[in-house]
């Protein structure tokens, strides 16, 4: 719709203004910062940044339900800018001018209720937001726009030119920075660093399809990482890991769009999402905290983390019930099939721990939690949920399996509403669905199929029928129509079908 079509009161918000103050802040000295230029650690202390805006109270002077009609009509506008993720532009880069947006489709994925078999399995009422249904089939792409969208401002100001972005990738933070970087060719190049052998063959095509310079190394990601970390450090590059905060603040959308697909009443919600860099939990509860605190939402849902028992780090940390005596201890991984959240040194740790405490005082309750899955569970509840009409990736299965687990231990109740985070899509790690249906999960990752969840393909070649059609040598006449009765008998026999 055209802006002078919408009622005259809501105009003038409609189309967001350069405004705000955005500052890094560092969470270890406290530090702030300007975001002239790209930092990605504190100058001061080497500790990890946010991004706040330093003069969010403007945006509490706008009343609740006027916000509600803001980003409500704002879904009737059809410039591209305001189409993803800035939506929400006043919380996601409110000093980003609309030229400067970069928009591939990502964001506002659909909110899909669960049927009744599965909610009576789960034991609640809960849907499945379809975070593989962004361009590059991973939530990575919200953080990915808000990233290069705040580098071709970098760019159309004169601050950078040239930028060779590069990232450290369980699979797909690779395959959103390379599609991202591949959109503002010639002026951003990217390389990624990928852990040799531990992403799927989906997600190293992405990054290869896209142009990128792909880099395998032994190891696993912590390792990647590592060598990221050097390479910034050292060499005029961009770094597109969650590290970098920019990318937090594009994927707080994840949140802004669970309050505003459910009416912006999150009491007795739960939100449940996986944990591996921590940096999406990290946008989560920052997210609800930032529409919490400008009156947009009038209560703050229940944030549950999961984590495989094989990656553990930050469930481990939150055991310990006293938040004084808590240590982190990084882990070394084992097998996962959430590989993408197999992480035993979460970057972002640092910010959880802050945000997590901020959230449960703002909420005057404790309303973070932590759970764990074994393997099996992930597996099994992945399947589950895409026999009942889901797409949901190996994480997805994980918070399924993770509502359950909170539903068992009492965090969810049987009267809450629950939204479960499907990271990726299904396809991209489809190689796990066909070790389980081919029983040939190695011994280390200790899941045995159960078999009412196991489906193959059943190859049909009637033993008695001379004829078969072969490449290049098609039947014809009578003996295609032979082909033709003796293959549809069979089926017919084996799916028990009754004749007309
Ligand atoms: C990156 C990723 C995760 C883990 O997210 P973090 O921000 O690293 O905690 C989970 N699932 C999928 C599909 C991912 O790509
Ligand atoms: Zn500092």
């Amino acid at each position: 719709m055209k802006l002078e079509n919408f009622p005259i009161e809501i105009q003038p918000y409609l189309i967001p203004k350069e405004t705000g103050r955005l500052i890094y802040r560092c969470l270890g000295c406290g530090g702030e910062h300007p975001i002239k230029k790209l930092l990605y650690t504190c100058p001061d202390c080497g500790q990890v940044l946010l991004i706040y805006d330093s003069d969010f109270s403007r945006l509490k002077k706008i009343p609740g339900d006027l916000w509600h009609k803001i980003f409500d009509f704002r879904r009737m506008l059809t410039i591209p800018a305001l189409k993803g993720i800035y939506r929400y532009h006043e919380f996601i880069g409110s000093v980003i001018p609309l030229k400067s947006i970069i928009y591939l489709g990502e964001g506002h994925t659909p909110i899909i209720e669960a049927n009744s078999i599965l909610q009576e399995m789960a034991g609640v009422k809960f849907y499945y937001k379809n975070d593989g249904q962004n361009p590059s089939a991973s939530f990575k792409d919200r953080g990915m726009a808000s990233a290069l969208t705040y580098i071709q401002y970098l760019i159309q100001n004169n601050i950078v030119s040239d930028v060779l972005a590069i990232c450290a990738s369980t699979g797909d933070t690779s395959a959103a920075a390379a599609l991202y970087a591949s959109y503002m060719n010639p002026h951003v190049t990217s390389a990624v660093i990928l852990p040799h052998k531990k992403v799927t063959p989906q997600q190293l095509s992405q990054p290869l399809g896209s142009g990128a310079a792909v880099f395998e190394i032994p190891g696993v990601f912590d390792d990647c990482m590592k060598v990221v970390e050097a390479l910034s450090e050292k060499y005029n590059v961009a770094l597109l890991n969650s590290k970098n905060a920019w990318r937090i603040l594009g994927q707080e959308s994840f949140s802004y769009e669970i309050a505003q697909d459910l009416e912006y009443e999150l009491e007795k919600t739960a939100v449940i999402v996986p944990i591996g860099n921590a940096g999406n939990i990290t946008a989560v509860i920052s997210g609800f905290l930032k529409f919490f605190e400008a009156g947009i939402i009038p209560a703050l849902p229940k944030i549950i983390g999961v984590q495989s028992e094989h990656a553990n780090p930050v469930y481990q940390y939150y055991l310990e019930p006293d938040r004084h005596k808590r240590k982190f201890v990084p882990m070394a991984v084992k097998p996962s099939v959430a590989q993408a959240a197999m992480i035993g040194n979460p970057v972002s740790m640092p910010r959880v721990i802050h945000l997590a405490n901020e959230y449960n005082k703002k909420a005057g309750e404790k309303c973070t939690f932590f759970v764990e899955v074994t393997e099996q569970d992930i597996m099994d509840w992945e399947l589950r949920a895409n026999q009942n009409g889901h797409i949901a990736c190996t994480h997805g299965g994980e918070t399924l399996a993770g509502l359950v687990k909170a539903r068992q231990l009492g965090i969810v109740h049987a009267d809450d509403v629950a939204v479960i985070d499907s990271t990726a899509h299904m396809l991209k790690f489809s190689g796990f669905q066909e070790m389980y249906f081919e029983n040939r999960f190695p011994a280390e990752f200790n899941i045995s199929p159960n078999p009412e969840l196991i489906n193959t393909p059943t190859f049909v070649r009637p033993k008695d029928l001379a004829d078969i059609p072969l490449p290049g040598k098609p039947l014809a006449g009578a003996k295609l129509d032979k082909f033709v009765q003796r293959v549809s008998e069979d089926i017919a026999n084996i799916l028990e079908l009754k004749e007309v």
